[in-house]
């Protein structure tokens, strides 16, 4: 992280079972546009919300190089940059930001359990902004190359390609993109699609087309990650043609769509079958007390945007429904004291 100073407020560090710090009113799972607005949200609303962020700060947005759609930027601004800006604004709201990655959930007791490698937090509620993750292309010579020529991130690893020829795998708007942001640095970027018309926005095909680093390989697949210590180049067929041929080049970055992260909520919301958090317009899913915002529970728009404005919406509901909860436990409580009250003068 850089550019901006952070000043977060690390909580956890009290690992004890029935510490305050354990007892939550809100716990927000994910670090992404969602979980920071939803933080905004819940701290300025005095929840006193936690927001774990696992390992991946500013979820998918962060590894984006520049947003020009996020409004009131219209110069644009780095995905990282506003990931930053996102978590101090809700840090200054009172939202506490910790680096631990939940291993678990139980939502089938109240309070909710939240387990992270260091300790076993109780929440009142939750917000999931698990986000999703990229998907590999699941071929061989792949997960061999990982870090070493095969990648996920142009902006992270773009650097390194200085001159180079990569092949970016993908036709929508992040093998686009990314693809442009590579052309800052390799010599030539080649894009390899299945079909022969693109997913992407018009915007980024007329940029991406108007590129001269950039030359398109249409019909084709991917079938190998070739290389010896590095990558060398992928071997690929025509699907229309099924001849086959090789591609060399120095990078593979695939951008062939991404994964929800709901594998610890697997049997315990209600899923769709692509594995998405089914939620109602108000974020709740299938659990009262358990909300979901972003793109763990979009697999249509998965727009920053979008997903900042139903992690506001998701806090909002959350805050709601535990003032209710609130106010029921309250009156149950006035109810049980004039009963008791009742008996003593009925004794007496
Ligand atoms: P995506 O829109 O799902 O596109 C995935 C691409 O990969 C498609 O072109 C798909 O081909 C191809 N593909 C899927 N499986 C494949 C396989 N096994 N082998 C080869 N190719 C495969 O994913 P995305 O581009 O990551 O975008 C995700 C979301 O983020 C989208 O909603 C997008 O609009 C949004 N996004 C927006 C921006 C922006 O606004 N600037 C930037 C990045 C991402 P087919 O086309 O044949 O299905």
């Amino acid at each position: 992280m850089s550019g901006i100073s952070l000043s977060l407020n690390l909580s956890g560090l009290r690992k004890e079972d029935g510490d305050e710090a354990m007892e939550r009113d809100l716990i927000i799972i994910g670090g992404g546009p969602a979980g920071f607005t939803a933080g905004l949200y819940a701290g300025r609303a005095q929840l006193r919300p936690l927001v774990m962020v696992g390992q991946a700060f500013g979820g998918q947005a962060a590894t984006t190089s520049e947003m020009e759609n996020y409004p009131g930027f219209p110069d644009g601004i780095g995905g990282m940059a506003l990931a930053e800006q996102m978590a101090n604004h809700a840090v200054r709201f009172g939202a506490e930001i910790a680096y631990e990655e939940v291993t678990s959930v139980d939502l089938k007791t109240y309070p909710f359990v939240v387990k992270t490698y260091s300790g076993t937090y109780h929440a009142k509620a939750i917000i999931i902004c698990t986000g999703t993750r990229p998907r590999y292309l699941g071929v061989p010579g792949e997960s061999k190359f990982v870090g070493r020529g095969v990648s996920l991130c142009a902006t992270c690893d773009g650097y390194f390609y200085q001159d180079k020829t990569v092949v970016v795998v993908g036709g929508g708007d992040s093998a686009l993109d990314e693809g442009l942001y590579l052309t800052r640095s390799a010599k030539q970027v080649i894009i390899v699609h299945r079909r022969d018309q693109l997913r992407a926005g018009p915007i980024l095909q007329q940029r991406a087309m108007a590129n001269s680093k950039i030359r398109f390989v249409w019909n084709t697949v991917v079938d190998e990650i070739l290389g010896d210590n590095t990558v060398t180049g992928v071997r690929v067929h025509n699907v229309v043609t099924h001849e086959e041929s090789i591609i060399n080049a120095d990078g593979v970055f695939v951008y062939i769509g991404l994964t929800p992260n709901t594998h610890l909520f697997k049997g315990q919301l209600d899923l769709t079958p692509d594995g998405y958090i089914i939620t109602d317009k108000r974020q709740r899913t299938s659990v009262p007390g358990v909300y979901a915002a972003g793109d763990v529970q979009d697999p249509y728009f998965r727009q920053v945007v979008v997903a900042a404005g139903a992690g506001a919406a998701a806090a909002i509901e959350a805050e709601r429904w535990l003032a209710e909860k609130e106010y029921e436990a309250q009156e149950a409580a006035m109810e049980r004291e004039v009963a008791v009250e009742h008996e003593e003068q009925e004794v007496s």
